[in-house]
């Protein structure tokens, strides 16, 4: 908020994720005085995540609304990337879907039928490719895959670099930023109050329905030995497992793992899933052994019931945005762009009862 310009309330946002500070940017840009508190990068699933911008991957049947709201949102990321105006942000454009044998790439065709019946608009997106064409389009791949399609338009984000960025814009727009954890709403100053802190959310609003998945996911640095990275995102059915890779400036994300998390603390991967994560990259990438392990770690993705992220009124003065589950990167703009709006109708809910306040002094008073 600049200076002289009077803002047009108070929000606080708890929570400095992908969500909380997309949401915390979107208001500073409809004019709100903004700040937000966080807890911190080890709380965070934004931390470890693998940023990928998916919503034709991601579409399974039973999820249509799930699949909406990601192809909304993925179309939102064009803007909110130019909003952030930093190049390294972005790390890829397109994704790559192959199956390992041809029960997995039957699994991938089912699926795309599915999204076609969604959105028949979406063929000239999902193009179907042969094991050959693939190796053409990333060269670095095993041979002999069954195949798969290019999804056009279904790209990552540096998850780190994306945060970093939204840091730089907040602070730019003067959006304060508290390092504190909050542990009583009612002690939040503001107008508003903006709930989205991830899986924290359910300490805070124990009547939102959160559950915690965790994953592990690794980052592999290439050395002057390797392959280059790859310049898609490769979405792999591995045997009937999936797996995939994300391109960084220096290397990939190589994940993830998903199972029920039992305590919401425990972010410690765990042996298995690392030795599964590496044993099928290992196979799909063989020049990724060259590679090193520069970091092993595990999050905890914060899920609604139904997979559908719940952005919604508790009252007057709190909102909540929560439970984004695998895709919260992804459905960032979607749920930004759906919180300021709910903030303008809070604002003119407001200004309408002032003026009913003082249409009633009027006739109270007779003036
Ligand atoms: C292994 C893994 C891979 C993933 N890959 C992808 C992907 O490729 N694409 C994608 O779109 N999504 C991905 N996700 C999901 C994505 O990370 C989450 O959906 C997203 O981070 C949710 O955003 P959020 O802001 O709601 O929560 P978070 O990112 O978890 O942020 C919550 C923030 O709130 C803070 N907080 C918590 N409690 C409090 C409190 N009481 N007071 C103050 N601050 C508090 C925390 O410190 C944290 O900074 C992945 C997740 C995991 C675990």
């Amino acid at each position: 908020m600049s200076d002289g310009i009077v803002p047009v309330g108070d929000l606080s946002v708890v929570g400095g994720g992908a969500v909380g500070l997309t949401c915390a940017l979107a208001a500073a840009d409809r004019g709100w005085r903004v700040r937000v508190f966080d807890a911190g990068p080890r709380w965070r699933a934004a931390h470890v995540a693998g940023g990928m911008l998916g919503c034709l991957a991601e579409g399974h049947p039973g999820q249509d609304r799930l699949l909406a709201i990601a192809r909304d949102s993925v179309a939102r990321w064009p803007a909110l990337l130019a909003r952030l105006d930093d190049p390294h942000v972005r790390v890829a454009t397109d994704s790559l879907l192959i199956g390992a044998t041809p029960a997995d790439v039957e699994h991938l065709r089912s699926q795309v039928g599915f999204l076609l019946s969604q959105a028949p608009s979406d063929a000239d997106r999902l193009i179907a490719r042969t094991a050959r064409e693939l190796r053409t389009d990333e060269p670095a791949l095993v041979r002999g895959t069954a195949g798969g399609f290019r999804a056009v338009g279904e790209g990552a984000v540096d998850n780190r670099e994306f945060i970093a960025a939204l840091h730089r814009s907040l602070d730019a727009a003067g959006v304060e930023r508290v390092a504190a954890e909050v542990t009583d709403l009612s002690q939040v100053p503001g107008d508003q109050v903006l709930v989205a802190a991830g899986l924290g959310t359910r300490r805070l609003l124990p009547e939102v329905d959160l559950r915690g998945e965790k994953g592990e996911i690794l980052r592999l640095r290439r050395t002057r030995w390797s392959v280059p990275p790859p310049r898609h995102v490769i979405r792999a059915r591995w045997h009937g497992r999936p797996v995939y890779l994300v391109p960084r400036a220096d290397g990939l994300v190589l994940g993830a793992t998903q199972y029920e998390a039992y305590d919401d603390a425990d972010r410690a991967p765990l042996a298995g899933g690392v030795a599964d994560l590496l044993a099928d990259a290992g196979e799909l990438m063989p020049g990724l052994r060259t590679y090193e392990l520069a970091e092993a770690g595990a999050g905890i993705r914060p899920s609604s019931p139904d997979g559908v992220p719940v952005v919604s009124r508790i009252d007057d003065r709190i909102t909540v945005a929560a439970g984004h589950g695998r895709n919260g990167v992804a459905l960032a703009p979607w749920t930004a762009d759906r919180f300021v709006d709910l903030l303008d109708e809070a604002r003119n809910g407001l200004a309408n009862a002032l003026s009913d306040k003082q249409i009633q002094n009027t006739i109270d008073t007779g003036v």
